[in-house]
């Protein structure tokens, strides 16, 4: 099952979590305020060229420019694709929906594969839906007065109240006026009422004159409040995905199915409806799309059936940013005899901006697999860094970062408090990585099974 990233739901699969957790380190793109990428930043280092791509990208997608294209990022194993996916929606914000698909998992569903990848795109398309709500008790609001009309003097002002006991905020709009009476209460104060009492008590001033709210900027509206009347209810917004709204409303169980993940086939009636529905908030202004980004890894492992059909969905109106990731070079497609680039047919290939990755020189390694230990908290000394390094090099970055864990394990047993050499050699001896396991299969091909 595809995770989302939808953040109110916090809905997320298991396996994808621990997936999630090789990339815990990122936070970001680590991109200045013109975009350029800095050497390092947010967890992030080198591939700078692609990093500033995926930045122009992530502008494209906040300027909602651009619907019907996907993104192929492009490179060998390890270079930091699904990093660099991660940094782009931990940059996106967390009510933008992301969604992370390893392409094989759509054959592993039971259900169609046009259904999973529905399913996937409708996880990546967030609702936001804007709610009035009640106040909550304790809660601090923002109430803006005009204070002409509440007969304290010209000025506008805004008066931040902190609910005690309030149940709505017809009653704190009532007891502001009366508080402001009182106490003499200035534009800026921040108060607390006692609902009880009808005490008011001053907690501070976040502001000392009404123009200072003029210095905020155009941002800031005084509303018109007549007197002892309700200024403005607090509204509340929460985004959903589209495929939570089509599970909820699909079965009677609809909750408990989402949090089991198994979610089934969804009947295109429902989801029909729940197109109208949207369409109908978004008119009503209650809701507005927040189109997420749908992360596809593997990609070359789809088949042809699956491309035509990210050829079609793409160009609907409710598609979100589809990321690609390949590691392969010319390859067959599969489901056809043609090979093409990164085994994607070339009517895709058309449409899909590419960000190629690059190796990784040995400092960019060496700095990586330092910020992998500060974050698994794990004490290494210099010249077990450089050893591992080295085998970053020789080998793969992602089974450098593997023995860091490993080796921690290790050192532990033998009550160290920091990974030296003789432990990352240990755990170098006990784990193969791919060439040396390919060499033992090589040698020993006889005793296996065929
Ligand atoms: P594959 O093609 O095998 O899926 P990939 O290109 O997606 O590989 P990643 O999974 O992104 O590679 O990278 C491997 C590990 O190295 C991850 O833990 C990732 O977070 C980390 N990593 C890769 N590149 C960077 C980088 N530039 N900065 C920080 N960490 C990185």
């Amino acid at each position: 099952m595809a995770s989302t990233g939808t953040a109110t739901t916090g809905l997320r699969d298991i396996t994808k979590m621990e997936r999630i957790g090789a990339h815990s380190h990122i936070h970001g793109l680590g991109l200045d305020d013109s975009l350029e990428a800095r050497q390092s930043g947010q967890g992030m280092v080198g591939q700078v060229k692609a990093r500033r791509a995926a930045g122009v990208i992530l502008k494209m997608i906040q300027e909602g420019r651009i619907a019907g294209r996907a993104i192929l990022m492009a490179g060998a194993p390890g270079t930091g694709k699904t990093a660099i996916a991660m940094g782009m929606a931990q940059s996106l914000g967390s009510d933008v929906p992301f969604t992370m698909l390893a392409a094989s998992e759509i054959f592993s569903l039971e259900m169609s594969k046009t259904e999973a990848l529905t399913q996937a795109f409708r996880r990546s398309i967030g609702v936001r839906i804007k709610e009035e709500s009640e106040i909550i008790e304790g809660e601090v609001v923002e109430i803006q007065i005009d204070r002409s009309t509440t007969g304290l003097g010209q000025k506008s002002g805004k008066l931040t109240l902190k609910t005690t006991e309030m149940e709505t905020i017809y009653d704190l709009g009532a007891k502001m006026i009366e508080a402001l009476n009182k106490e003499k209460v200035m534009a800026g104060d921040v108060i607390t009422i006692d609902k009880a009492s009808g005490r008011i008590s001053k907690l501070g001033r976040s502001f000392t004159r009404a123009r200072d709210y003029d210095a905020m900027g155009s941002d800031t509206k005084f509303v018109q409040c007549p007197e002892g009347e309700l200024q403005k209810r607090k509204e509340v917004v929460h985004t959903v995905s589209l495929h939570e709204m089509d599970v909820i409303n699909s079965r009677s169980q609809g909750f408990l199915a989402l949090f089991s993940g198994d979610t089934g086939e969804i009947k295109s009636e429902v989801r029909d409806q729940i197109n109208i529905k949207v369409a109908e908030w978004r008119e009503e202004g209650k809701a507005e799309i927040v189109p997420g980004v749908l992360f596809i890894d593997e990609v070359h492992v789809l088949d042809i059936e699956c491309f035509s059909f990210l050829n079609r969905a793409l160009e609907d109106d409710l598609a979100p940013v589809v990321i690609m990731a390949s590691n392969r070079g010319i390859t067959r497609i599969r489901g056809t005899s043609y090979k093409s680039p990164h085994g994607l047919p070339v009517d895709l290939l058309d449409r899909l901006l590419i960000i190629s990755t690059t190796a990784y020189t040995e400092p960019e390694i060496k700095q990586i697999l330092g910020i992998r230990c500060e974050e698994e908290d794990v004490q290494m000394t210099e010249d077990a860094k450089d050893i591992l390094t080295r085998i970053g090099m020789e080998t793969s970055l992602r089974y450098a970062i593997h023995l860091i864990t490993a080796s921690s394990f290790v050192a532990k047993k033998r009550k160290a408090t920091a990974v030296d050499v003789t432990d990352i050699k240990r755990v170098y001896s006990l784990f193969l990585d791919e060439k040396r396991s390919v060499q033992m299969l090589k040698e020993y091909q006889g005793q296996y099974m065929y």
